[in-house]
């Protein structure tokens, strides 16, 4: 599907509010971007975050086109995504959902979209039947060393024969990367059988954090994030999909102490201070005086504050068929 440029990524009303001017992207930022990704990059560096009024989904535009995104993601080093298992909160939380909810049961069949390399597949039970749906070429000989089996690069590519088989699907940290997050979800749920699960992780943008900081906020820090979730957004698109709403779980998008809490929530407060002209800019220099907090004066955009709980898991399911028809 391909919306007029002033239309809601989510359900293509053009009704909408603006909260702000996004930050200036880390792709512009970095002496390490490419002239490629760099010239993408200044296409959208003027972008502003909206929120709509029939959804309720925040969205930033202008935004790259489908085209331009797919050819970033191809490109991705396998080295990209460098982190700790045990630290992303999405994984823990949904390894604890679906070991829940498939307790005892052997031969169970998952598939990730945006697997990436395997590694969240690859923390469970090794007789589960894996799948991968991921579109950067160079982790696809790490799927196969984890036994995980590869099917597409996109969603919109998966082979029909892939349908209706699958008893849980998981997308961690891609929503935001949809530019047209109805359609590639209608498509994830087409995989499942009748009653499965889909799970999938991104940012709360009703969250306070976003509320202070609307387009600063540091998930608006790179080009690749389009369309933020928020319990209203997701309401509406289960119900426009004729999904079932199981749950939804708050998560920090990483593992961190109270005090790392603490100090993000400062940080965050501070660069509300930062970013106003009025009473509040004396906010910053308020908690600059605190102690160990001076060097926030040099900092130049909003914290990555990834210990407060701005992240939501998502658990959607796949109605049952409700009635047979009779045998005669
Ligand atoms: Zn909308």
């Amino acid at each position: 599907m391909s919306l007029p440029i002033s239309c809601c990524n989510l359900c293509g009303s053009s009704e909408r509010s603006k909260l702000g001017r996004c930050s200036l992207p880390i792709e512009l930022r970095s002496d390490k971007t490419s002239v490629e990704v760099r010239t993408l990059a200044e296409s959208v560096r003027d972008s502003e975050l909206y929120e709509c009024h029939q959804c309720g989904l925040r969205y930033r535009k202008p935004q790259l086109d489908e085209q331009s995104l797919g050819q970033l993601y191809r490109e991705l080093p396998a080295q990209a995504w460098d982190y700790v298992e045990a630290d992303i909160q999405s994984w823990n939380v949904a390894g604890k959902v679906i070991r829940k909810r498939f307790a005892g049961q052997s031969e169970i069949k998952i598939v990730d979209i945006g697997a990436f390399d395997g590694r969240f597949l690859s923390m469970l039970p090794k007789s589960w039947n894996k799948a991968a749906v991921e579109p950067c070429n160079s982790v696809l000989e790490s799927l196969k060393q984890r036994d995980i089996r590869w099917i597409s690069d996109f969603p919109e590519n998966i082979p029909d024969a892939e349908f209706g088989q699958f008893d849980v699907a998981t997308m961690f940290d891609v929503f935001e990367h949809l530019p047209d997050p109805q359609t590639t979800i209608r498509q994830i749920v087409r995989l499942l059988r009748p009653g499965g699960m889909f799970l999938f992780s991104t940012g709360n943008s009703s969250h306070w954090s976003w509320n202070l900081l609307a387009g600063q906020h540091w998930y608006l820090h790179t080009i690749q994030h389009l369309s933020f979730a928020n319990p209203r957004s997701i309401r509406w698109l289960a119900e426009a999909e004729g999904l079932k709403l199981q749950g939804r779980i708050r998560h920090s998008h990483q593992r961190r102490t109270l005090r790392h809490k603490f100090q993000h929530s400062l940080e965050t407060l501070h660069w509300r201070g930062r970013m106003s002209h009025g009473p509040q800019r004396h906010l910053a220099g308020l908690i600059q005086r605190l102690p160990g907090q001076r060097r926030l004066m040099h900092r130049d955009r909003a914290p990555m504050a990834v210990s407060l709980n701005d992240h939501m898991l998502v658990c959607l399911a796949k109605p049952t068929v409700s009635k047979e028809t009779p045998k005669r």
